[in-house]
């Protein structure tokens, strides 16, 4: 180890770097390869967006603004968020941040005190554990089963609930396995919180992805949680907008006063041009998310039906988001080698599991996100090479 490396803190040194950045980066500079590793829609941002943004930052767009955020971005969010959620949303309660992630980051620093306990269920969004841990608290992972469709059981939460817990952490629609909370298990998760006194932190990023009719559901919506729930968005999956990097939060307004004093101090305020831009996004005319979810529900029945007649995948049909996590533990023991292998041999990029807990290991994670064509192709190279395998 260089002399450099013995000065880096212990708690960064213990985080693995993202699988999901290393793949890509094992696939570049092959021109054969298709990816379904990162999680981004391949959708352009809206012409009109991109067009307001730029208009906007030439007439000055491109200042500091309020940490809290852009007031008429928070004014035009308001409305949405309580179009979608049925509720009315304190001003007070809403924070503009740098994607989603700024807003996991700056709530985790906001609410941790060293050694305090995060539930999660897994397999979940890998980047979680760093959020916690480098705010100095632990992540406590809940299993879940593929058999049951990867639903979390709220007697497991239940059961890890101890002096130490802080919070519970919630994603749904979920990232890697797509499953997809029902109402009764929000209602029973609410219970928990209530009798213990917890917080929730609800990770909707994937609101908008939904599919077979489903329609959103939030824990914040259910009775006596709005004091106790911090729900993180984003404009990165729903507006095709991962790049300009917008997310935000809301819950109770003298939470949300601290978390945007974390704010303050670590970004200042998320970028000025992008926050117009995603004004510009929640003032379209025609929503560009329906047309979008669309064209996810035919690719998830293409990924979808063409491993579920592979023998040995054992596979559930994703209720949101656009992943799929098939449990190949019947193909191989190894999902690091699969993964390595079928990029070497057919140029398609998957996750292996293992970075989205222990339930994960034995699945793969495949993100939908080439268009149907380029989709039938990778997942003809994939049968092929399982059927090798096998
Ligand atoms: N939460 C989940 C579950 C995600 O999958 C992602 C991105 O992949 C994020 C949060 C962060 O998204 P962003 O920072 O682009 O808003």
């Amino acid at each position: 180890m260089t002399k450099g490396a013995n000065h880096v803190a212990a708690a960064v040194k213990d985080l693995k770097p993202s699988k999901i950045r290393e793949m890509s980066l094992l696939a570049a500079g092959r021109n054969d390869v298709i990816s379904l590793g990162i999680g981004e829609p391949d959708f352009p941002t809206p012409k009109e967006v991109c067009l307001s943004a730029l208009k906007d930052a030439i007439q000055g767009a491109t200042h500091y603004a309020p940490s809290q955020g852009d007031p008429q971005l928070i004014e035009a969010l308001r409305g949405y968020l309580q179009r979608r959620y049925g509720m009315e949303i304190p001003r007070e309660g809403i924070l503009i941040t740098s994607g989603g992630m700024g807003a996991l980051t700056a709530v985790f620093r906001t609410i941790l005190n060293p050694g305090e306990e995060v539930l999660v269920p897994e397999p979940h969004f890998p980047e979680y554990l760093a959020h916690v841990t480098l705010a100095g608290g632990k992540l406590v992972q809940v299993p879940t089963r593929w058999e049951e469709g990867y639903m979390v059981d709220p007697k497991q939460i239940m059961d890890r609930v101890s002096s130490k817990t802080k919070a519970i952490l919630l994603n749904s629609p979920n990232n890697p396995t797509g499953c997809v909370l029902t109402g009764e298990i929000l209602d029973r998760i609410a219970d928990i919180a209530k009798a213990g006194d917890l917080l929730v932190v609800s990770d909707e990023v994937y609101d908008r992805i939904l599919y077979d009719g489903r329609v959103h559901e939030s824990i914040v919506t259910r009775p006596g949680m709005p004091p106790r729930t911090i729900v993180i968005g984003s404009f990165s999956k729903s507006f095709a907008m991962t790049g300009w990097r917008l997310g935000y939060a809301f819950g109770p307004p003298e939470l949300m006063e601290q978390v945007t004093k974390v704010v303050t101090y670590y970004t200042s305020c998320a970028s000025s041009v992008s926050q117009r831009a995603g004004l510009a996004a929640l003032c379209l005319q025609e929503d560009p998310v329906e047309s979008m979810v669309r064209e996810f529900e035919k690719r998830r029945d293409l990924v979808y039906d063409a491993l579920a007649q592979v023998p040995g995948v054992r596979v559930v049909r994703p209720g949101g988001a656009f992943y799929i996590f098939p449990n190949i533990e019947a193909i191989t023991g190894d999902t690091e080698h699969f993964a390595r292998a079928l990029l070497e041999e057919e140029g398609v990029v998957v996750i292996p599991g293992q970075p989205f807990g222990p339930s994960g290991e034995v699945c793969i994670r495949i993100a939908y996100t080439v268009d149907m064509d380029t989709l039938r192709e990778a997942m003809n190279r994939m049968v092929r090479f399982i059927r090798r395998m096998s």
